[in-house]
């Protein structure tokens, strides 16, 4: 039997991950491909898997944000051949039936088993994938960029497509990682007046910087520089119209609800990794607010990424930090983890 190296979290607990032999994968539905892998993005996901704060069902191979070419298709395929740059929206498992399911809704299905965490992931040298989750990666567009796809999608959903930004906003992205910096970049792409990205000291040395190198003037440190006075003077004292919380942490959870203004909008995208944090509940009553949570990505927000990345409308190569053999995954996940690092991409 054909082996390959993958990233594998063995047992349940916290750890338990380690490079192990593993079989080939072999198409077994009809309608499934087989494909090589080339870029495998590090998620904040894997990391709060690595320490037993996301489901998942072990044995299993990690990695779910992937990029590939189709090395063997089954019979039912049809639209897809051998040779086609892919990549998979990870709604695998998925039931079909059940009332999400019918309403369009299967990333949110209870069934579902995406790769990476449900069953074998895209830490290895080859993955299957149903036919129906697939995308063709545009012309043009390296691997890595199309890895970096499926966050990047989430965050479009999320931002233009459901909570939406409208033309004129002032925007507040509190947290300046990989998904905070692509929620100011569609930001800008949705039209916002002013886009401020708020970090923290342990931002200084990679983050903020990459925020403004991407041009988002307003990119500042909250323990140096006055945040709710910023946003004030841009939005002539109203509040900020769009809060995206990207960062997860309990002090800017409570921030958006003081940067807001009344009726605007809060998006949630950051995990806590908590089982639950103290909020200002009442406070954002009186905000009269709305406060979107999200997770997850339907089809149209692949679709519509995908074409913003390929016209360079979305910049997600700047997001790169990391590009590193898969062999390298522990220094790579230490680095992601310690905010050393914005996009990491392993190779296998
Ligand atoms: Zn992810
Ligand atoms: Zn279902």
């Amino acid at each position: 039997m054909a082996t390959m190296k993958a990233l594998v979290k063995t047992a349940k607990g916290v750890g338990h991950v380690e490079l192990q032999d593993k079989p080939v994968p072999v198409i077994r539905g009809g309608d499934e491909v087989l494909i090589a892998v080339k870029a495998a993005g590090i998620c904040g996901t894997d990391i709060h898997i690595l320490h037993d704060e996301f489901p998942y069902w072990p044995p299993v191979i990690l990695g779910h944000e992937f990029s590939g070419e189709i090395v063997e298709v089954g019979p039912q395929v049809t639209g897809f051949k051998v040779g086609d740059r892919v990549i998979g929206e990870p709604h695998t498992r998925a039931c079909g039936k059940c009332y999400l399911c019918r309403t369009g809704n299967r990333q949110i299905c209870p069934e579902k088993r995406s790769p990476g965490w449900g069953i074998d992931g895209a830490f290895a040298k080859f993955i299957v994938m149903p036919e129906v989750l697939l995308h063709r990666i545009p012309e043009g567009m390296s691997y890595d960029e199309a890895a970096v796809v499926e966050p990047a999608a989430n965050v479009f959903q999320d931002v233009l497509l459901r909570t939406r930004v409208d033309p004129g906003d002032v925007v507040v992205v509190l947290g300046p990682g990989p998904i905070g910096l692509m929620a100011a970049m569609c930001a800008r792409l949705g039209g916002a007046k002013a886009v401020i990205v708020a970090g923290t000291n342990r931002d200084e040395e990679l983050r903020l910087p990459t925020a403004r190198k991407l041009g988002f003037d307003q990119a500042i440190n909250v323990q140096q520089q006055d945040l709710p006075a910023l946003v004030t003077q841009l939005s002539g004292g109203r509040g900020a119209d769009l809060v995206v919380e990207a960062s997860g942490a309990e002090p800017a959870i409570n921030q958006a609800v003081q940067l807001i203004r009344k009726q605007g909008r809060i998006a949630v995208i950051g995990m806590t990794g908590k089982p639950q944090i103290a909020f200002k509940w009442d406070a954002a009553i009186f905000r009269d607010c709305r406060i979107d949570f999200h997770i997850s990505t339907a089809f149209e927000c692949w679709d519509r990424t995908l074409a913003m990345a390929a016209s360079g409308q979305l910049n997600l190569k700047a997001l790169i930090s990391h590009r590193e053999p898969l062999e390298k995954w522990k220094t790579v996940f230490e680095d992601v983890e310690a905010q050393r690092g914005l996009k990491a991409i392993l190779i296998p």
